[in-house]
């Protein structure tokens, strides 16, 4: 790595972890992640975490047995992607998760799709991660239905963190922070 980009890492990190109370998003080894979920709880301890490995439709059932067996109460949460899923199902899975047990539902979208879904019913989808940038239109809807905005310190999203922060002041609308974490070196306090 270059000086400059290793000042620049040394920064953000300064940053992050001055800003972050906790870490309400990352990803084991349920799914695309290289952690076992032990591993995240052991060096997490009384920090607050949530473990939110990917869940889809179709693998829903086998995802919130390996979860519900893995990962322990109080952080157990979920990510739901839209790409590719119908829109009225996104509510639906959700809703499925939260009954058997499942704390935090986020949804990861890509901003083409965002639309599609914030028009419909989200009573059971908690945290909207990385929205990007977000819309006017798109914020107030969130505060109607309750879904927090996410800071984000993956940096592939987090220069809208600015701009989501002022959106979520103006509408009141909660912030809920998460690292997106799939490699070790992406937890807090390294
Ligand atoms: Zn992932
Ligand atoms: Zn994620």
């Amino acid at each position: 790595m270059k000086l400059f980009e290793r000042i620049l890492v040394t920064l953000y990190r300064l940053f992050v972890r001055y800003n972050f109370q906790e870490d309400y998003h990352i990803h084991s080894i349920l799914s695309d992640g290289e952690l076992w979920p032990d591993e995240i709880a052991e060096h997490y301890k009384d920090f607050p975490y949530m473990i939110t490995d990917h869940v889809n439709w179709n693998k829903r059932t086998k995802m919130v047995k390996r979860i519900l067996s893995s990962v322990p109460k109080g952080h157990r949460g979920a990510e739901i992607h839209t790409s590719g899923a119908d829109p009225s199902r996104l509510d639906k899975l959700a809703l499925y998760l939260k009954e058997r047990g499942i704390e935090r539902v986020l949804v990861h979208s890509f901003n083409k799709e965002t639309d599609d879904w914030i028009a419909h019913e989200s009573k059971h989808i908690d945290v909207w991660a990385h929205p990007g940038e977000i819309t006017e239109i798109q914020a107030i809807a969130c505060s109607r239905k309750f879904i927090k905005l996410e800071i984000t310190a993956n940096p592939k999203h987090s220069r809208w963190n600015r701009h989501i922060k002022r959106l979520a002041e103006r509408y009141g609308i909660g912030l809920s922070y998460g690292t997106d974490t799939h490699i070790s070196s992406q937890l807090l306090h390294q």
